[in-house]
């Protein structure tokens, strides 16, 4: 089955480029400029991926985003956001509104295409059927289904990656560098506060009822662990470090 794209932009020219050379590299392509629309074809259409624009008449790319993410039926789609706006106050803002890259405008479709690859490898690395476990958090990868003590959670494709990530080293410190590359590729330039961000989220969604452990922790000036011992005197602490909203 062909990879499909829903692509969110009110400027027909954007489109017309994209979807032409989308469609060249064999994607499937819908398009709508609204975003009440955009919303409704998520559902109908099912995209394995959607390329938001920010900045739409209707309703802002970022609002659409938080709803996708609201709804469970839409939670899982993976979104890269397009802007204009280049600051990293807006890259961190689309971010943490649930998307899961961003590029700014203007870009190539080349880029554009490399990104969506990106992301699919990022949450489909070769469909491996297994399950990982820690603490109470079991991972179901095939069926990309995650439960904390029995407790269903639902995380957004990067996030799903970096848990299953730290899944797959618990107890070992990574830089976000490290991250960065298993998580995101080698060949995509992201900032590395993408990783705090995408940490925090990943914190947030693991902790279904507000009252759960946090499992990740934050190592100074070295990074991220997954690991229980809250301080065992190997792994310090310091969440002064961390990323404000
Ligand atoms: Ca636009």
């Amino acid at each position: 089955m062909e990879t499909s794209v829903l692509i969110v932009e009110d400027e027909v020219a954007i489109v017309t480029l994209l979807r032409y050379n989308l469609e060249r590299e064999g994607f499937r392509v819908y398009s709508t400029g609204d975003g009440e629309e955009a919303v409704a074809m998520v559902k109908d259409c099912k995209p394995d991926i959607v390329v938001l624009d920010w900045m739409l008449p209707s309703m802002s790319g970022v609002d659409i985003c938080k709803q996708l993410r609201w709804s469970p039926e839409t939670k899982t789609v993976p979104i890269i956001m397009l802007s204009a706006r280049g600051e990293e106050s807006d890259r961190i803002r689309g971010l943490n509104a649930g998307a899961d890259d961003y590029i700014v405008k203007p870009f190539s479709p080349a880029e554009l295409v490399a990104r969506i690859r990106a992301v699919f490898r990022r949450f489909r690395p070769a469909l491996s059927e297994k399950t990982l476990g820690f603490a109470g958090i079991k991972m179901d990868v095939a069926a990309h289904k995650i439960t904390r003590d029995n407790v269903e959670v639902h995380l957004s494709p990067t996030e799903f990656s970096l848990l299953r990530y730290f899944l797959e080293h618990p107890n070992r410190v990574f830089s976000r560098e490290q991250l960065l590359d298993a998580v995101w590729g080698h060949d995509i330039y992201v900032e590395l506060r993408t990783v705090d961000v995408h940490v925090r989220r990943l914190r947030k969604g693991l902790d279904y009822d507000g009252k759960q452990p946090d499992l990740i922790r934050t190592i100074r000036s070295a990074g991220y662990a997954m690991s229980e011992a809250a301080s065992d005197g190997t792994i310090e602490e310091d969440l002064g470090d961390e990323l404000k909203e």
